[in-house]
């Protein structure tokens, strides 16, 4: 039989020892208990990021859309414009095979008459037809070239000749 001391320290023991367990317990107990809300918080952090990541990307082609948007606007009203200044000149022929659009009065706005290049007006361009650098050149030294007018584009080179005296007649006429 244990004597009354040695219970009361068996018991003392058990105490100790069951104090110690439910420390540990309590401890493990907590640490599941951090570890779940850890867990829980990375969870809800990665779902963020994911949100966050997702919400970048939107904004990112929702700006790749604006800029889009405002290039495709600007590029209508270079359109419009082009458009409506075309709309100021009249195709005319001014000799056999040589057509170009011919400034209108109405629509001149103080410019004087002039003639737009066919080939440019084609591809959307102004190219305005001048009288050719050569073309003095050519009736000085080719006599047969004095009864015919040189031109050029001044944007595509493109050269027309035509009769001189119908040049002479309707290069400052207006359509
Ligand atoms: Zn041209």
């Amino acid at each position: 039989m244990p004597d009354i001391p040695s219970i009361a320290a068996g018991t003392a023991g058990a105490a100790t020892t069951f104090k110690l367990l439910f420390e540990a317990v309590k401890a493990a107990l907590g640490l599941a208990k951090s570890a779940d809300v850890n867990n829980a918080i990375l969870e809800i952090q990665q779902k963020l990021l994911e949100h966050q990541t997702a919400y970048f990307d939107l904004v990112e082609k929702h700006q790749a859309v604006t800029v889009e948007r405002d290039a495709l606007k600007q590029e209508l009203l270079q359109i419009k414009q082009l458009q409506a200044n075309f709309e100021r000149y009249e195709l005319k022929t001014l000799a056999p095979g040589f057509s170009a659009y011919v400034l209108k009065e109405s629509a001149a706005g103080g410019e004087p008459p002039h003639w737009l290049c066919p080939h440019c007006k084609e591809s959307g361009m102004v190219g305005m037809i001048q009288l050719s650098a050569n073309d003095s050149f050519e009736a000085q030294f080719f006599p047969g070239e004095k009864n015919t007018a040189h031109l050029v584009c001044g944007n595509c080179r493109a050269a027309f000749t035509m009769p001189r005296a119908a040049f002479d007649a309707l290069w400052d006429k207006f359509a």
